[in-house]
């Protein structure tokens, strides 16, 4: 028979079944029962469907031989039944089996259309993790019964979610390859993105893991628009110390063609260990402290010295915060030393990261070049991937997977990121 007469026979059954079992009620309750029934009744349908196409995309008549991965040829057996989980459900369905002397088995149907017998789809894969990225396994495991009809366990979304990130994990190791090769640093010299402005930041933030808490650091690369807003964010993290995180740095900047930049600029607080790393990699860069760090040590001036929430504290900051955003540093610590015996400590910690960061703070410069000086997709983005996190009850960063569950939730906020078997991640 065939595939269409098949396809066209099991559907009406189905349809048929169905129909049966909700058609015999003289009338709906409300519309959510015939929502209900009706989505019961395309997840059954889909299924049907799914089986026999894949049934039918196998070759009618299946050849004697086929190579097997060892050189020899391994022989037909059989059509053999198999089970593939899918956004559709469990679907099975049956497809020639092949034999070699050397102990495996084949089946060419699952090689070509990428099909793991037994495990879930990619596009399953991408639909779990989504979900098990952003809630405990076992919430995730709902909300996608919820959303798409099909039942997982919660140790399913969480293999979901270390799947996309151990495809996260290759893609960088590849990054990293490129990027340390030299004759492909010449080809993305000639065929890479050239970027006119390129944004970078770094960041790190604690998180608690199953021995203690661990410092989680991270990074973005993005672009702006017209409007100087963000565009084509691209998150990365790395929990396995300053080295691998480094290492990491340069591939990502890599990859997106920070060397071929016209202008390529760093954002990101006053810590050392960050500008070391930019120093080191990138020499070029525009480097600036984000606007509200540099802020920050203003206020506590201001608080330490005149207390919390007073006008004279509110007084002396709208006198200086504007000094300070023209870049008028003379000015701003001028101010500070005032009030040295009011607040030694805090005016002592604000000029020694005046002093330090002092080319990172020429707000005036940078905002007439039109740059950005706050790193707030830089924030966001740690609030997503880190502390957002942190509120879930059972929070996974103790779980032992928690570098490829972080890995994997940069990756769904990244835009500009595709995996080898699951291509972009984002939807906007
Ligand atoms: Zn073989």
């Amino acid at each position: 028979m065939e595939f269409i007469e098949v396809l066209q026979k099991r559907l009406l059954w189905a349809a048929h079944e169905l129909m049966s079992s909700y058609g015999q009620l003289p009338q709906a309750e409300n519309l959510s029962v015939m929502e209900s029934a009706v989505r019961d009744m395309t997840s059954v349908l889909g299924q049907a469907v799914l089986g026999e196409w894949l049934t039918g995309q196998d070759a009618k008549y299946p050849a004697d031989t086929v190579a097997c991965a060892c050189g020899r040829q391994a022989h037909y057996e059989r059509r053999r039944e198999a089970l593939t989980i899918t956004l559709h459900g469990r679907v099975s369905y049956r497809r020639a089996y092949y034999r070699c002397e050397c102990g495996q088995g084949c089946c060419p149907l699952d090689e070509r259309l990428g099909i793991a017998p037994g495990q879930m789809s990619e596009q399953l894969v991408k639909r779990a993790a989504r979900f098990g990225i952003s809630e405990a396994y076992e919430r995730s495991a709902e909300g996608l019964a919820v959303a798409t009809g099909v039942a997982l366990s919660p140790n399913s979304v969480r293999r979901a979610c270390l799947d996309v990130g151990a495809q996260v994990v290759e893609t960088e190791t590849r990054l990293l390859e490129r990027s340390h090769d030299l004759s492909e640093q010449l080809r993305q010299r000639r065929e890479g993105p050239r970027p006119e402005r390129l944004y970078a930041s770094i960041d790190g933030f604690y998180a608690p893991f199953e021995d203690g808490y661990h410092e989680v650091k991270m990074g973005a690369l993005w672009e702006t628009n017209a409007d100087n807003h963000a565009k084509n964010i691209e998150y990365y993290l790395e929990t396995q110390g300053l080295d691998a995180f480094s290492d990491l740095v340069w591939a990502r900047a890599f990859g997106r063609g920070a060397h071929q930049a016209e202008q390529l600029v760093f954002v990101a607080d006053g810590a050392v260990w960050i500008w070391r790393i930019v120093a080191k990699f990138f020499p070029q860069a525009i480097q600036i402290v984000d606007w509200y760090h540099a802020l920050s040590y203003l206020v506590k001036v201001a608080h330490a010295a005149f207390g919390e929430a007073t006008t004279q504290a509110k007084h002396w900051l709208d006198q200086f915060r504007p000094a300070l955003y023209e870049g008028h540093l003379a000015t701003v610590c001028t101010a500070c030393r005032a009030l040295t015996d009011l607040a030694p400590k805090a005016v002592a910690d604000a000029r020694h990261y005046f002093a330090t960061n002092r080319t990172r703070l020429r707000y005036g410069k940078f905002r007439a070049m039109g740059l950005q000086i706050g790193s707030g997709s830089m924030e966001s983005g740690c609030k997503q991937l880190g502390l957002a996190r942190l509120t879930i009850a059972g929070a996974r960063w103790s779980d032992p997977g928690a570098r490829l569950l972080g890995k994997s939730r940069a990756a769904f906020l990244s835009p500009e990121i595709t995996l080898p078997s699951l291509g972009a991640l984002h939807v906007a």
